[in-house]
């Protein structure tokens, strides 16, 4: 883990902010994690390019029902 990451996991602790702990919306993705976004919009991790992979997903799912 990165001293960022760290810096940033110790400041949600202390601000008591445990809710932005999550875990990756995919569903073959078990990371955690961290959501610092203001408007706690973020649903899937960094490190396995998930939000891509959910994004080509839906796009495949909606054109084979069409
Ligand atoms: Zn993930």
């Amino acid at each position: 883990m990165s001293t960022e990451a760290a810096m940033a996991l110790v400041d949600v602790i202390r601000s008591k902010e445990m809710d932005r702990m999550l875990v990756c919306a995919a569903d073959d993705c078990d990371a955690v994690v961290l959501d610092l976004s203001r408007n706690r919009s973020k649903r899937y991790c960094d490190t396995g390019n998930c939000a891509n992979r959910a994004h080509v997903a839906a796009y495949r799912a909606r054109k084979a029902a069409s």
